[in-house]
């Protein structure tokens, strides 16, 4: 009894140290065993060789024993410790940055001591930054020591004892069978993680850290999978759902909207506008995204899908994420539908109750067949007869959430129940094929890949700020020439307030220098009145060169500019500059970009600039952005904090999505158990995430 009440308190203290733990496992996502075998190193650390320092390799982890032949403390630039060991093939430098007494009297001159670390190309060759010192000629381990992803307080030996004991409880069935897996010359997925978990001493230790061993490849190919899975269930449950199939009562609508455009669509605008028309008239919603480099024509093809929508008796609703856009958007379309007899409605957040009363009647009780506008559509308040077609511009610049309200807009109204509106996302910004086949697979993807006829591709000029004066001469003669100047305001990311007197200032300065000439500001803070005019003013010549912020990024169309400057455009992203170089050689008239730069320039900057001087292909553009950024930012998800993909990288392993694709159709199809099983173990409640 005695021992039995001493054992108490003990056993409280225990259970508290393993909730710690638990919370501490929890933050990393770590719960069940089937949590903790896929919780894989990070990277691993050779102690099964003592390496000759003569085989020292930058990049790699490895250890080294020898003799401490040369022990100096430099004080500049900082006060450090810098140590040369010796072994019979050579010499390596350690370093580090801080460090105690009793390492100066371990690592003094004529010490032996083994150091293990990664080894990294210094200023006077190879060398190990803060490397761990041990006892020499000790006994060595016999497989590479995986390190883990970890936080705070959480010590590499306790992951690795959880993940054992999970490893060893779990029975680690293969979701995929051995067909697939002979198909796809994969190796099993037990041994795979086990092999990983604890590499055997004669593994291809390079391949290992690359992560191009077989193992590897089957963890990265099943991330992929269950990621393909996902979509493909999303893409299934959508197929489930009713829309009213578009079928045109008239028939007429579209072509006569042709004879008023002033233009012929290109091929490749035929061709999305049948795959759109061929989606619509089916009875389950369209999800599409229409992709296309800016200036390729979306806005047409948006406007074509609109007729065939009005034509069959439903309403459309066109949304943009900015003002400007929208406005521009709805005059083109007023233009177009009004003279055949169509009702054009406006919302944006700035109209007063007042003036959206009619609006909001209109398109309560159908009167109103087009409704364009910002985020103002999705208000409640906004409620429509016969919702049909839900359009998108820059469809990527709206959250989840947004997209999802326009589209419930659709489900109200007596005669909609429990049906759902055909959706076209818009989206000049390309995405790069591989995010395309991943991330946004359960979209239906259109692409306009060509031109209207007759542009020539903008020229794009690289010049240092040194060289304002000879810009300024350029856009005097472009004038001359009866042509439009767009003037890009530098972005102050500090301040808005700052970047908004930037804008007055660039304004003042320049209309003082072009005398003669008429010069407009346009800027995010005016209100949309002034902003509207002054857009007109631009459009119909009056007014010459457009100083302007960023507002001018998306949609705005005035083919008469070919002159685009970007003041310190090594401020701008790769995608943002795209954009706005897209607003020139929208006309027959040969355009120039000119980016100013400022000295320094960073290496990113540096890469964005040549990027831009290389390449008007968007695609291209796009590539090179989703390799400076990386695909959490590229989608703009970054938020959620979690690694889209964990060990799969969109940029090494296209090859592998590719498979995964095709593996996921015969998996769904010929063995839907293992497929459930997969996500399962892989997504685990996270499937919305990965949904965009
Ligand atoms: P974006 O794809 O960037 O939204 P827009 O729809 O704004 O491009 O079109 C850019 C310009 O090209 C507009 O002035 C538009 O009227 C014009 N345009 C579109 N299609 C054609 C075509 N097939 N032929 C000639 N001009 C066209
Ligand atoms: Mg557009």
């Amino acid at each position: 009894m005695a021992s039995a009440s001493s054992k108490r308190p003990t056993k409280g203290r225990a259970d508290a140290a393993a909730n710690t733990l638990a919370r501490k496992f929890s933050q990393l996502g770590l719960e069940t065993d089937a949590d903790f075998v896929v919780h894989l190193p990070l990277r691993y650390e050779d102690e099964t060789a003592v390496h000759a320092i003569g085989d020292a390799r930058s990049g790699l982890s490895q250890q080294f024993e020898g003799e401490v032949v040369e022990q100096i403390i430099t004080q500049r630039p900082r006060k450090q410790l810098q140590v040369i060991l010796q072994d019979h093939s050579g010499r390596i430098t350690l370093r580090w940055l801080h460090f105690y007494p009793s390492q100066l009297k371990q690592l003094a001159e004529g010490q032996r001591v083994r150091v293990r670390g990664e080894v990294r190309r210094g200023f006077h060759g190879l060398e190990l930054v803060h490397p761990k010192v041990t006892k020499p000629d000790q006994g060595l381990s016999d497989t590479l020591t995986p390190v883990y992803p970890a936080s705070d307080g959480l010590r590499q030996q306790q992951i690795q004892n959880r993940i054992n004991e999970a490893l060893e409880r779990l029975p680690l069935q293969d979701t995929l069978p051995e067909a697939l897996r002979e198909q796809f010359e994969l190796p099993n997925f037990a041994e795979s993680l086990k092999l990983l978990h604890h590499p055997p001493r004669d593994v291809d230790a390079e391949a290992l850290m690359q992560k191009t061993h077989p193992a590897w490849q089957r963890i990265k190919f099943d991330e992929l999978l269950a990621q393909q899975l996902s979509l493909a269930a999303a893409r299934a449950s959508r197929r489930k759902q009713k829309s009213w199939p578009l079928i045109q009562k008239h028939g007429d609508l579209e072509q006569q909207l042709r004879k008023r455009l002033g233009f012929t669509l290109t091929a490749a605008q035929e061709r999305v506008v049948a795959e759109i028309a061929e989606d619509l008239s089916l009875s389950h919603p369209m999800h599409r995204l229409l992709q296309g480099d800016v200036g390729s024509g979306k806005t047409v093809v948006a406007a074509m899908a609109a007729a065939q929508a009005i034509d069959s008796g439903f309403q459309v609703a066109l949304m943009a994420p900015t003002e400007l856009l929208a406005e521009q958007h709805y005059q083109k379309m007023v233009l177009w539908f009004e003279p055949l007899g169509i009702t054009v409605g406006w919302l944006s957040g700035s109209q007063t109750a007042k003036q959206r009363a009619p609006v909001l009647e209109g398109v309560q009780n159908g009167h109103c067949a087009l409704v364009v506008g910002t985020q103002a559509l999705i208000q409640d308040g906004v409620e429509f007869h016969q919702l049909g077609l839900v359009i998108l511009d820059e469809q990527h610049r709206f959250g989840v959430g947004q997209r999802l309200s326009l589209s419930r807009k659709g489900e109200q109204g007596e005669k909609q129940k429990r049906t759902i509106p055909h959706q076209l996302n818009m989206s000049a910004t390309p995405i790069p094929r591989t995010l395309a086949m991943s991330f946004l697979a359960d979209l239906d993807v259109s692409v306009i890949d060509e031109l209207p006829a007759g542009r020539t591709p903008v020229i794009t000029k690289l010049l240092s700020e040194h060289r304002r004066e000879e810009v300024i001469a350029h856009i005097y003669a472009q004038i001359q020439e009866g042509r439009q100047v767009y003037w890009v305001c530098p972005l102050v990311e500090e301040s808005e307030a700052l970047q908004l007197q930037t804008a007055v200032d660039t304004y003042h300065h320049l209309a003082e220098q072009l005398a003669g000439v008429k010069v407009g500001l346009l800027h995010g803070k005016l209100p949309t009145q002034e902003k509207a005019q002054i857009m007109e003013a631009f459009r119909s010549g009056e007014v010459q060169v457009l100083v302007a912020t960023t507002v001018i990024e998306v949609g705005v169309d005035v083919p008469n500019a070919n002159l685009m400057v970007i003041e310190h455009a090594e401020r701008f992203g790769l995608a943002q500059l795209h954009q706005l170089r897209g607003r020139v050689g929208r006309g027959a008239h040969q355009a120039v970009c000119v980016l100013l730069y400022s000295q320094p320039l960073s290496a990113i900057a540096r890469e964005r600039l040549k990027a831009m001087y290389e390449t008007t292909d968007g695609f291209d553009i796009a590539r090179r952005d989703l390799a400076l950024r990386g695909p959490g930012e590229f989608l703009g998800v970054r938020q959620s904090g979690q690694a889209l993909l964990r060990f799969a990288s969109l940029d090494s392993d296209e090859y592998m999505i590719e498979q995964a694709q095709e593996c996921a159709v015969l998996l769904r199809e010929q063995y839907p158990e293992h497929a459930h099983a997969h996500v399962q173990r892989w997504l685990k409640g996270r499937e919305e995430f990965l949904r965009t």
